[in-house]
């Protein structure tokens, strides 16, 4: 199992889903708690493959930011990069797809005790630990945690620490898609491993084309691995020197949250002791059918964390 560390960087909060499917949010009789924010869905994905993970970012010091809080902890993710904020509250989210198919959302964020975290409030002796540093985007829509990001990334980067970015884009958080793109691109080149998914594929490009060109569109100079995952179609790699797609597995999917998370947790506890294998074209695609296995087993359950594998529940797909 893998020793080195992994920072994950960003938001942690509550979404809550009806405890019926296909009603209105004013419709739902109830709701489920299911803790999520995709950095921290990628820790506990690390830990519960047996590698060793750490969360940066900021909770509220109230009921909800202590549960987030707990539930890094009890899943072993180190929490000595957790800030807690005297004011603000823990992020909310609440998610539902209607009958008629749309997904509606409703925000507690204005701001959420997770953007609040400063550039001053950061564990600078955490993040120069780690062997991956690994963040999403929501954290670059607002300051200060705009700032926090950009110097942990730094940071992070100075030390020696191989840089994975999934720009997990949530358009709705956004107060425009522009906003987005600019923000993205921001730090584009700044990554050394790189995942999108191909919704954020055509996002990025403008281009409703999810091929090999619009992918190497994206392409910056110091990339070392670029990833596009394709849901039930697998995953299409690309680095300088080769480039081609690993299938997905068939499996009873009831549920795609995390998936995405599920699949770049095992990539990353994959590679963070051995980078050669980013250099190593069979040995990469070894590790990326073991992450799309591990992406497959998560759209199994409801939910993202407990949906999220372990070592055992991905060898028994990958053995079939
Ligand atoms: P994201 O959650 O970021 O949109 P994906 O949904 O593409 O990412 O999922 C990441 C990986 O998980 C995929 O590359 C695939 O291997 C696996 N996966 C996702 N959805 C399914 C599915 N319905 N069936 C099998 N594997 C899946």
């Amino acid at each position: 199992s893998a020793s080195g560390l992994i920072v994950s960087f960003g938001e942690m909060l509550i979404d809550f889903v009806p405890t019926v499917s296909g009603v209105s949010l004013a419709e739902a009789p109830g709701f489920l708690k299911a803790p999520g924010g995709a950095p921290a869905n990628v820790a506990i994905a690390v830990t519960r493959l047996g590698g060793k993970s750490a969360f940066v970012g900021k909770l509220g010091d109230d009921e909800f930011g202590h549960m987030l809080a707990g539930i890094l902890k009890q899943n072993g993710v180190q929490a000595d990069g957790i800030n807690f904020d005297k004011g603000a509250r823990t992020a909310l989210a609440f998610v539902t797809l209607r009958a008629d198919g749309e997904r509606e959302f409703m925000f507690y964020r204005n701001p959420s005790a997770d953007m609040l975290l400063t550039p001053e409030e950061l564990n600078l002796d955490l993040i120069r630990s780690a062997k991956v540093f690994h963040y999403g985007s929501i954290s670059l829509i607002v300051e200060p945690c705009r700032s926090a990001h950009l110097k942990a990334m730094e940071v992070a980067k100075e030390a020696g620490a191989l840089l994975s970015y999934d720009p997990n884009l949530r358009l709705p958080l956004w107060p425009s898609a522009e906003e987005a793109r600019t923000q993205i691109k921001s730090i584009w080149d700044k990554a050394d491993v790189i995942k999108v998914s191909d919704v954020e594929l055509e996002f990025l490009t403008g281009s409703d084309k999810i091929d090999d060109e619009s992918a190497m569109s994206l392409w910056h100079p110091n990339l070392k691995l670029l990833l596009v995952t394709l849901g039930e179609k697998g995953c299409n790699y690309y680095t300088k020197k080769f480039h081609g797609s690993v299938e997905a597995f068939h499996v009873k999917t009831v549920d795609t949250t995390g998936a995405g998370d599920s699949f770049v947790g095992a990539l990353l506890t994959n590679i963070v002791d051995d980078q050669a294998i980013l250099e190593d074209e069979a040995r990469l695609k070894e590790v990326l059918r073991f992450a799309c296995a591990c992406g497959a087993i998560t759209t199994t359950k409801k939910g993202a964390i407990p949906a999220l594998p372990t070592e055992a529940d991905a060898l028994a797909l990958l053995k079939g």
